[in-house]
């Protein structure tokens, strides 16, 4: 018996597992398995990115045992990110190390967020691997556009990657980051033509985050003023979809599809935040928005027993702090590092 397993006196004693300071369960892991990623996007990678080398990125071994420490203590939902997760080498044999934990029925989800670059080749092994849902980044269905804003991306591949994906039973869900200057006007198009092939939308506002060439002041798009005008033209209805995380659904009636906007930066989500992260040097980030940060790899490289390892992250998950604190206006980043390490 390890000290994981439900009918152990160790977990029996236990208070309720991963509840922070004010109250909120801990139940959903973000982690990243990479930092590199074969594109650049624009507000999220500066162009000439220095990646980690590699004996600081966790092994393999190393990420399966902190994402089996987290679902040991109640973590029900897990989403493998990056960088880009599908080019970190092994990735499949992670996923599917992983799915046993569907198999028990301690995980209730293993997902992905992806670029969707190889998704061609890697959809069918997700969907063998348990995984039914994953999140495809994409902002614009232009070429040119495409091109420039994730520097020398082919958005034949994410397409292709896309149906690759629902052939194979896969739901898909498209994230799309707004940018005022690049992709405002086409986002109707695109949102169009996603819930004509059943794909939700999420709307993402551009969030502080590292520090990219592009000024990100002038990317910014407020959500609430998108909103504002498509309802110039579609009906939208609120439905009631919480999943603990920043993002408000609502219907639209005349495409009959789903449509989420992610507000970062113009609403407070939370006090609903039931979501960690860790990064794929093991820092555990308690907060998207905040420095605060648990290096997990540290302790699990000083041989940790799984117990010592569970005390590390129940102290971390305690210091999760209230809420966020970004602000567009500022001038600095609100946080130094990029999305491609925190995982988005
Ligand atoms: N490479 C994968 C992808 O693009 O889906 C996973 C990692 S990526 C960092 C996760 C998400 O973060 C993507 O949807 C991306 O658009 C979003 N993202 C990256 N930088 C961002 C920023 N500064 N503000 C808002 N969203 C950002
Ligand atoms: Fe890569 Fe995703 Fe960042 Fe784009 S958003 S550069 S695809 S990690």
């Amino acid at each position: 018996m390890t000290p994981y397993d439900a009918a152990s006196p160790q977990v029996a004693k236990r208070p309720p597992p991963l509840v922070d300071a004010f109250g909120r369960t801990v139940s959903y892991l973000r982690l990243s398995v990479t930092d590199r990623c074969d594109l650049r996007c624009v507000y999220c990678m500066a162009e000439h990115m220095v990646f980690l080398p590699k004996v600081e990125v966790l092994s393999l071994e190393e990420l399966d045992r902190l994402a089996s420490a987290f679902i040991a203590l109640g973590t029900r939902k897990l989403r493998i990110t990056g960088g880009e997760p599908l080019v970190r080498k092994g990735v499949m044999g992670l996923i599917g190390g992983l799915s046993r934990h569907l198999a028990t029925g301690a995980l209730e989800e293993l997902t992905l967020t992806t670029n969707g670059t190889r998704l061609a080749e890697f959809a069918g092994g997700l969907a063998e691997a348990g995984v039914k849902r994953i999140n495809v980044s994409l902002d614009t269905l232009k070429p040119e556009l495409f091109r420039r804003l994730t520097r020398g991306g082919d958005v034949a591949k994410v397409l292709a990657g896309i149906d690759a994906a629902q052939r194979a039973g896969l739901r898909v869900k498209l994230n799309a980051v707004a940018l005022r200057n690049d992709n405002a006007a086409e986002l109707p198009e695109l949102i169009r033509w996603a819930h004509g092939r059943d794909l939700d939308v999420t709307l993402i506002e551009t969030m502080p985050l590292g520090e990219v060439e592009a000024d990100r002041t002038d990317q910014y798009l407020s959500l609430t003023v998108l909103r504002r005008e498509l309802e110039s033209f579609w009906s939208l209805s609120d439905i009631p979809l919480q999943t603990g995380g920043p993002a408000r659904y609502v219907r639209v009636a005349e495409t009959g599809g789903r449509l989420g906007f992610i507000t970062p930066l113009s609403h407070n989500f939370c006090e609903a935040c039931n979501r960690v992260r860790v990064t794929c040097t093991g820092t555990l980030h308690t907060c998207l928005g905040r420095e605060d940060a648990s290096d997990l790899r540290a302790v699990m490289r000083a041989g940790a027993s799984d117990d010592d390892l569970a005390d590390a992250i129940r102290l971390a998950v305690d210091g999760k702090p209230k809420g966020h604190d970004f602000q567009i206006e500022r001038a600095e980043p609100a946080v130094a590092r990029h999305m491609s390490t925190t995982g988005g």
